[in-house]
């Protein structure tokens, strides 16, 4: 029998790159999506969308009418490090107020499979390089720290209710959907790799790097940056290893790269200049974040397939190229 999912935040980033491996897989996917992030023409075809904020019961009740649902994606999450050191209980009230909601109605209608957008944001302090599952959770800013508290209220939904759940932790997510039918189009934008790809197009102001005097071999912040279409194919492997219980994945590739060298890269890539500056750095950022993502491969088989930060900024550069307004 055909599966169905639901996908709340189906129509973002990250989200819409795991509606098109669902529905490559052949699934029924159902999105929720109230598209402040998200883009309505990123929903692959035949997925359904319902407009809606998680936070409105009536739109939950809308989404879980759609069911039954094999198991939920919860992607739809305010995201920004930055703006939650600024407003951290507006994510505290976001993104745990309304993922415990879903969990509850989870719960409520018999869904036993759970898969939750986590961060490397989890992780802070001295922890050890690559970061593994094991590692302390020690959030650096609210918006980790929201993110936190939803793993931990899915630890006792399990316990308690037998709902099984997937954290995934992913380090950077970057580049885009090879096809070139999806990509990355925040409004503001505030990632790294597609704000230096619009710095080289002027399309966006010089790029300020954040700090030069970060303890890491050349100053600036080391990041671990990892596929969009490679974090889509992580949730179905994560989904798959729920029936030997709940599991944490932390995913990224295993490398780190300064942003110097992403600015390099984008160069190498575009055959443009980025035009930059140094500037203070930014609250709440660690210095360096890079992932084992050792267990994952164990305990599922998963394997990235774009493990190299050309071919992320590759992609993501073809995608910008291509749509230089975004989804607009
Ligand atoms: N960064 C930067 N200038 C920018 C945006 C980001 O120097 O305009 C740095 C940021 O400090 C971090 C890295 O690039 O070390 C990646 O930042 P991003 O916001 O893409 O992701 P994050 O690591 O915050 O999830």
């Amino acid at each position: 029998m055909t599966q169905r999912f639901l996908v709340t935040g189906g129509a973002g980033y990250v989200g819409s790159h795991l509606v098109a491996a669902l529905i490559a897989e052949g699934a029924d996917v159902v999105v929720i999506d109230d598209l402040r992030q998200g883009h309505r023409v990123a929903i692959t075809a035949p997925a359904e969308l319902i407009v809606g904020d998680l936070a409105d019961p009536a739109a939950r009740a809308a989404a879980f009418a759609r069911g039954p649902f094999a198991a939920i994606f919860h992607f739809a999450a305010l995201s920004l490090v930055g703006e939650s050191m600024a407003d951290p209980l507006r994510y505290f009230r976001e993104n745990v107020g309304n993922g415990i909601a879903l969990i509850g109605d989870a719960i409520g209608h018999g869904v036993n499979r759970f898969v939750l957008s986590s961060t490397a944001n989890l992780f802070g302090g001295d922890v050890e390089i690559p970061i593994t599952e094991q590692a302390a959770l020690l959030p650096s800013s609210p918006y980790g720290e929201s993110k936190f508290m939803l793993e931990r209220v899915l630890a006792w939904a399990d316990r308690v209710h037998g709902l099984k759940s997937a954290c995934l932790r992913y380090f950077n997510a970057a580049g885009a959907d090879p096809s070139g039918r999806l990509g990355e189009d925040h409004d503001p934008e505030t990632h790294l790799i597609p704000r230096a790809i619009d710095a080289a197009l002027g399309r966006a102001p010089e790029l300020v790097v954040f700090g030069t005097d970060h303890p890491t071999p050349d100053g600036t912040c080391v990041r671990d940056y990892i596929h969009v279409t490679d974090l889509a194919s992580a949730h179905l492997a994560a989904l798959a290893r729920l029936d030997h219980g709940s599991v944490a994945y932390n995913l990224g590739n295993g490398a780190g790269h300064s942003v110097r060298e992403v600015i390099a890269m984008v160069e190498a890539v575009s055959g443009r200049r980025v035009p930059h500056r140094f500037g203070p750095p930014r609250a709440g950022d660690p210095p360096t974040l890079v992932a084992s993502s050792a267990r994952i491969q164990e305990e599922t088989g998963w394997r990235p397939r774009f493990p190299e930060l050309r071919d992320i900024v590759r992609t993501a550069y073809a995608w910008r190229l291509a749509h230089p307004d975004g989804y607009r």
